[in-house]
């Protein structure tokens, strides 16, 4: 961020051309205006508002996952484990963020999550519902 700043200030006093000051004042406008969501997503690789897919993560909530499976149907990239009347678990390191696993569940068990996660099992474990 510091990097960008001192390229922009250079920009603005050095361009050639009345285009390359102005895109530097607005450059600079910009990281002024939201210099804590600059600070988050580059210091903290965060994103408040679950926008931004690399830095959100899925999960299955155990108290909700019934274990009807029909989550792994509709993940393509095989990122879910788990099996008939079992919590499902999400594999981070399979999962691509696409979502769609969230809107093949009923029971409202597959969330979200940006800095804070939710506690959830490592793997597998039989439901008690
Ligand atoms: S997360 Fe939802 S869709 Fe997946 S097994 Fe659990 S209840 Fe079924
Ligand atoms: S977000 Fe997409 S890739 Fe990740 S578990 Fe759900 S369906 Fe699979």
């Amino acid at each position: 961020m510091a990097q960008m700043t001192k390229v922009c200030r250079f920009m603005e006093t050095q361009s050639i051309c009345e285009e390359g000051v102005e895109l530097a004042k607005t450059a600079l406008a910009v990281f002024e205006q939201y210099a804590d969501e600059f600070a988050a997503h580059i210091a903290k690789k965060s994103c408040k508002a679950g926008v931004c897919k690399k830095f959100v993560t899925y999960h299955i909530l155990a108290d909700k996952c019934v274990g009807c499976g029909d989550c792994m149907d509709e993940c393509d990239d095989d990122a879910i484990l788990g099996k008939k009347k079992f919590i499902h678990v999400i594999d981070q390191d399979e999962c691509t963020q696409c979502g769609k696993c969230v809107d093949a569940c009923d029971e409202e068990a597959i969330v979200m999550a940006g800095a804070i996660k939710p506690r959830c099992p490592a793997k597998p474990i039989p439901c008690k519902r």
